[in-house]
């Protein structure tokens, strides 16, 4: 059963050809193939049904439209703090991202599952590292 993701990847709908970006939301569908034999990926969910994906209208994920994801970011200026914990936050999701990979190497990157053992990765190494920052200045 498909899902309606926010995809990892950029590509283009094999079909269609519509192009997405990573970070799109797409619908997703591992368990049909496509004419070439992949999984059913698209923007357009009319092209991704006619190609055989299925979504699981049950899932909340699937009745999040785009409309419901749009948002406004607070117009804030970011201090040097933020931009460091950005870049650990960062550094935590590549290898949160490589440790799932390794551990789990059947498993599709772009699957929830895999986003989530891989958030649960990064979580873990942000608290490690917070955790030794604690004992560090403990010690001093
Ligand atoms: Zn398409």
């Amino acid at each position: 059963m498909g899902v309606k993701i926010a995809t990892q990847y950029s590509g283009q709908c094999v079909e269609c050809e519509t192009k997405y970006a990573r970070g799109m939301m797409v619908y997703y569908d591992k368990d049909h193939t496509n004419s070439k034999g992949n999984a059913i990926v698209c923007t357009d969910y009319a092209c991704f049904s006619e190609q055989g994906g299925k979504i699981d209208d049950k899932s909340s994920s699937a009745r999040t439209t785009i409309e419901d994801l749009e948002f406004n970011l607070p117009d804030v200026s970011t201090n040097n703090n933020v931009i460091y914990a950005t870049l650990l936050v960062k550094q935590c999701l590549v290898t949160a991202h490589v440790i799932t990979k390794q551990i789990y190497p059947k498993l599709d990157p772009l699957s929830n599952t895999f986003g989530q053992i891989r958030n649960a990765f990064k979580t873990d190494l942000v608290n490690i590292i917070n955790a030794t920052r604690i004992c560090d200045n403990k010690t001093k």
